[in-house]
C-alpha cells in the first residue's frame, strides 16, 4: 500500500484527531477538482460523470460496511452524520415518543445534539460508564421506557479507544423495538465492520479518520428506518441530505477507505503490537504513569496515559517543541481548561484527568519513532516534575 504522506520532521501520534491523505485517494480526487467538475444533478455528460463517481463511491463504501448502496447517505462530516441520526430519528419518530438514551462518554457531536434536543422538549437519559469506560448493558435495559425511540452508544471512544459491547446493546434495543445508532467514526478503518452482523440501525463514519479528505462523512441508515432530513433543498441523497454533493471528497473517502480496509488485518496487528510496546516502555521507564482502560477491549491504535502531578498541556507543549504531535483528551477539548468529560465519567481523579495525554498511532509509525517519543517523555516528565516540586515548595 502506498504510505500516506507524513511531515518529514514530525512524529505524528494524533491519528484519532485526523489522518494524512493517502496519495492514491488524492489521485482519485484530482479529476473531480479539475476537469470533471460537473454537478451530479445535471443531465449532461459532465453531470452524469460526477453522478457515476458518487454512485461508485457509495457502492464501494457500502461494500466495505456490508450495507446496501441505498443505505449510505453522504454527509459533510462525522458530526453531520451524528446530527442526522439523532435529530433525524427524533423528528421522524416524534409521534411514538420523545425519550433518547445516550452514553455519557459520547463525542460532542452526539452529546451537544442531545443537549439541543433536550432544549426542544426531548428527554435524554445519560448512561454512566465504569472505571474502564464501559457501558453496562443491564443498566441500559433498566432505562428503556415505552416512549424510548433511540439508543446511541459509540462504537469506540476517541479518547481511550475503548470498544463498547454494542452487540449486547443492539440486541437489547432490538428486543425492545428501539432504534440503535452507533458512532463508528473511531472504529471504521481500525477494526472491520459489517452492519449485517451488527445489530445497528444507524452508524456514522468520517473520511478524514480513514486517510481520506476532510469534509466528507456518511450515515448508514438501515433499510426501512425513518429519518427526517436536517437540510431543506434539493432531492439529493434520497431526500435525506439536500445540498450538492462534495464529489471530490466523496470519491477520496471511498478510495481511502477501500485501501485502508484492504490492509486492515495486518496493519491492525502491527499497530496493536506497537501500541503495546509503547505502553510497556512508558510504564517501565517513567514513574507515576497510569495507562487508562488498559485491560478493556480497545481499538489497536489508541493509548491514553495519565502522568501524575503533571499538566497535560505542559507535556504537549514540550512534545510539540520536539516535533511530536499528541493530544490531551479529544482535540476539540484542546484550549479549554475543562477536564475531559470522558475521563470524568470514568471516575478519574481531577489530578489524573488533568495529566492525561492521548497517543494515537497510525500508518507512518514504527518502533523507532516510539522509542524517540518515550525518550522525549522521560525528559519531559522529569523536567516538569522538578518544576512542579519547586513550585510546591516555594
Ligand atoms: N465522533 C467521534 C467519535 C469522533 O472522534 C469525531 C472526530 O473527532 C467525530 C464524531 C466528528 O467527526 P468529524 O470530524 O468528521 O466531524
Amino acid at each position: 500500500m502506498t504510505p500516506a504522506t507524513h511531515h518529514r520532521d514530525m512524529i505524528y501520534l494524533d491519528h484519532n484527531a485526523t489522518t494524512p491523505l493517502l496519495p492514491d485517494a488524492l489521485e482519485a480526487m484530482q479529476p473531480y477538482l479539475t476537469e470533471a467538475f460537473g454537478n451530479p444533478s445535471s443531465y449532461h455528460r459532465l453531470g452524469r460523470q460526477a453522478k457515476a463517481a458518487v454512485e461508485d463511491a457509495r457502492k464501494k463504501l457500502a461494500g466495505l460496511l456490508g450495507a446496501l448502496p441505498r443505505e449510505i447517505i453522504f454527509t459533510s462530516s462525522g458530526t453531520e452524520a451524528d446530527n442526522l441520526a439523532l435529530r433525524g430519528v427524533a423528528h421522524a419518530l416524534q409521534p411514538k415518543g420523545r425519550h433518547i438514551i445516550a452514553s455519557s462518554i459520547e463525542h460532542h457531536a452526539v452529546l451537544k445534539t442531545c443537549t439541543s434536543l433536550a432544549g426542544d422538549g426531548w428527554q435524554i437519559t445519560y448512561l454512566p460508564v465504569d472505571a474502564n469506560g464501559l457501558v453496562d448493558p443491564d443498566d441500559l435495559r433498566r432505562h428503556i421506557r415505552s416512549d424510548t425511540i433511540l439508543i446511541t452508544v459509540m462504537h469506540a471512544n476517541n479518547e481511550t479507544g475503548v470498544i463498547q459491547p454494542i452487540h449486547e446493546i443492539g440486541a437489547i434495543a432490538r428486543r425492545c423495538g428501539v432504534l440503535f445508532h452507533t458512532d463508528a467514526v473511531q472504529t471504521f478503518g481500525k477494526i472491520s465492520l459489517d452492519v449485517r452482523a451488527m445489530p445497528v440501525d444507524l452508524l456514522s463514519v468520517s473520511a478524514h479518520k480513514v486517510y481520506g479528505p476532510k469534509g466528507a462523512g456518511a450515515l448508514f441508515v438501515k433499510n426501512g428506518v425513518s429519518v427526517a432530513p436536517l437540510m431543506t433543498g434539493g432531492r439529493h441523497e434520497r431526500n435525506l441530505r439536500a445540498g450538492t454533493e462534495n464529489v471530490p471528497a466523496i470519491v477520496g473517502f471511498a478510495a481511502a477507505a477501500a485501501q485502508i480496509n484492504k490492509a486492515l488485518p495486518a496493519e491492525s496487528a502491527r499497530v496493536a503490537a506497537l501500541r503495546d510496546y509503547f505502553e510497556k516502555r512508558v510504564q517501565e521507564l517513567i514513574p507515576g504513569v497510569k495507562i487508562n482502560s488498559k485491560n478493556a477491549p480497545r481499538v489497536p491504535n489508541t493509548s491514553s496515559i495519565s502522568f501524575l502531578s503533571i499538566e497535560s498541556e505542559s507535556v504537549l507543549l514540550h512534545l510539540d517543541l520536539l516535533g511530536i504531535c499528541a493530544s490531551a483528551g479529544s482535540a476539540c477539548a484542546t484550549g479549554s481548561t475543562e477536564p475531559s468529560h470522558v475521563l470524568q465519567a470514568m471516575g478519574l481523579p481531577a489530578e489524573e484527568a488533568q495529566g492525561t495525554v492521548r497517543f494515537s498511532l497510525g500508518h507512518g509509525i514504527s518502533e523507532r519513532e516510539l522509542d524517540l517519543t518515550v525518550k522525549a517523555l522521560i525528559d519531559t516528565a522529569g523536567r516538569l516534575r522538578i518544576i512542579s516540586s519547586v513550585a510546591a515548595a516555594s
